[in-house]
């Protein structure tokens, strides 16, 4: 580090992550233990496989198979003819076999790339390689966190759980451009139907970063074999669960590395735990290596012919495409369309509406009002999946003119999310049948009658009039009359 770099402070952080995302099969990866565990009592959900007892033999779960092709579909990755898995050897309680299977040099997905935007910019991440490997058992540290607990248990529930890791060449610049990129990859792989986000500890990330010295190189030209030469020491961070961990477990070792730099000290090549309750990255170990792992072909499984079976593995419409399909079928504005399809659930619904009604007022139903009433009550759009018949019968409602817009906002549409009520059970008990047209006209005729005042200031021009007999023609019909329809029929009257 020169100098002038530490004066001018001309440092690039540099960050490439290591993502492990569980995949969502009935059963583990190499046995038929199922993966639905919940919350049930620790060690129930266990074989001789998943245990690692001795002359247990694996057998691979093809449901993981056809969700990693998934994966290399979507991140558009080389899918070689032949995979193969590998044991990767080292001692941890939480495996009892004493090695991992996983993939070394025959990965499932190769060379890959995901786009995503941060701030309105798009950007793109190569991904290096993506590969299928089996999640060990989980250890909890009991009065304590990991460095101070009075002892550790472990289940092994998870042990098995298939695991996908994507490995992303050094791309990041920044901790918020990880953070999108891990909502845009937790987007596609939920539209893959191979996820489930909500689960506790489904998305794992080690993510690895380096500060450079712009003196020796220009921002522009970092990559893989810049790096490799200048070789900045990196430090990687374990025990990152979230997005936002991540952006903060970064953040903060962004800012120890600035800081060691600018001090003179050198950074150390090292693995650190991030404590999301603290807040701060620790020192663990000094980094093994590859060749610590003793890698060898697992003799055990025999090597995965998916050149074929590959071309049979179809994924969905993934949504960035779909967003722009919208936009252009539908003619949504690009705020309508992100919203729409941000889950693959939300997108089905929508066009479901869209085909029986009108697009604009689909999109207004799903986006702005169902979207907004459930982000208000902390729900998912899965939490309403059994009443999607009611909330179309709702839009129904509102297309045939059957109900006011106010009324299916406020009465109806909250009485369905908070009761689980039927919306024309809602319409009738609450009387929100829309007044016919001679009850309104009576109705406006007698709020003339009965306010002169207000008639003379209207006619003097105060803006403030029309909209005091509006509120009285609402109140004499109890807010079943549409404003807008009682606006103009009020002006008719005074204007004619
Ligand atoms: P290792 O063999 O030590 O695990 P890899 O080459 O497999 O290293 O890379 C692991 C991760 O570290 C990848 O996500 C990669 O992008 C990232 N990485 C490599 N070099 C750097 C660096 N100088 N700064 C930040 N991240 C890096
Ligand atoms: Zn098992
Ligand atoms: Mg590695």
């Amino acid at each position: 580090m020169t100098a002038q770099a530490v004066e001018t402070g001309e440092l690039a952080t540099v960050i490439g992550l290591e993502v492990h995302v569980q995949l969502e099969t009935d059963t583990k990866i190499f046995c038929g233990c199922s993966t639905d565990v919940g919350d049930d009592e620790p060690n129930t959900h266990t074989c001789p496989v998943c245990l690692g007892l001795p002359g247990a033999l694996p057998v691979v779960n093809e449901g993981a198979v056809e969700a990693a092709v998934k994966v290399g579909k979507a991140i558009d990755a080389t899918i070689p003819e032949e995979t193969a898995f590998h044991r990767k050897n080292y001692y941890y309680p939480d495996l009892p076999k004493n090695f991992q299977i996983t993939q070394y040099d025959a990965p499932v997905c190769q060379d890959g790339e995901l786009e995503f935007s941060v701030e309105g910019e798009r950007r793109s991440v190569e991904i290096r390689r993506a590969h299928l490997e089996e999640d060990p058992g989980s250890l909890q540290h009991k009065g304590g966190s990991i460095d101070t607990a009075d002892y550790t248990l472990v289940d092994y529930n998870r042990a098995g759980t298939p695991l996908m890791e994507i490995v992303t060449k050094p791309d990041f610049r920044s901790p918020d451009e990880v953070r999108s990129f891990l909502a845009k990859l937790t987007e596609v792989l939920e539209y893959l139907r191979i996820f489930d986000a909500t689960r506790d500890g489904s998305l794992r990330v080690d993510a690895n970063l380096s500060i450079v010295d712009l003196s020796d190189v220009d921002a522009d030209e970092i990559d893989a074999s810049v790096l490799d030469e200048t070789d900045p020491n990196r430090t990687e961070v374990k025990n990152i669960s979230s997005h936002r961990g991540a952006e903060k477990a970064l953040a903060y070792e962004e800012t120890r590395q600035r800081n060691a730099i600018q001090r003179g000290r050198a950074v150390e090549q090292e693995t650190r735990h991030w404590d999301e309750a603290k807040g701060v990255t620790l020192s663990m170990r000094s980094k093994e290596e590859e060749k610590d792992y003793r890698y060898f072909r697992e003799a055990d499984l025999p090597p995965l012919r998916v050149s074929d079976w590959k071309e049979e593995i179809a994924i969905p419409e993934l949504p960035d495409v779909r967003r722009e399909r919208f936009r252009e079928e539908y003619g949504l504005n690009e705020e309508a369309a992100d919203k729409l399809t941000s889950t693959k659930e939300v997108a089905d619904f929508f066009e479901d509406v869209a085909e029986q009604f009108d697009p604009d007022l689909a999109a207004t139903w799903v986006a702005d009002e169902l979207l907004g009433e459930l982000n208000y009550r902390d729900m998912a759009i899965t939490d309403v999946s059994d009443r999607f018949d009611g909330i179309e019968r709702l839009v129904e409602l509102v297309a045939t003119d059957e109900i006011t817009t106010k009324n299916a906002r406020e009465t109806v549409l909250r009485g369905m999310l908070d009761d689980g009520d039927a919306p024309d059970d809602i319409v009738e008990r609450e009387d929100l049948g829309k007044t016919s047209g001679d009850e309104v006209q009576d109705a406006v005729v007698e709020a003339i009658d009965e306010n002169p005042d207000a008639v003379e200031d209207y006619h003097n021009g105060e803006g403030g009039a029309i909209n005091f007999l509006v509120g009285q023609v609402m109140q004499e019909t109890g807010g079943s009359a549409d404003p807008g329809d009682v606006n103009q029929l009020l002006r008719d009257e005074l204007d004619g």
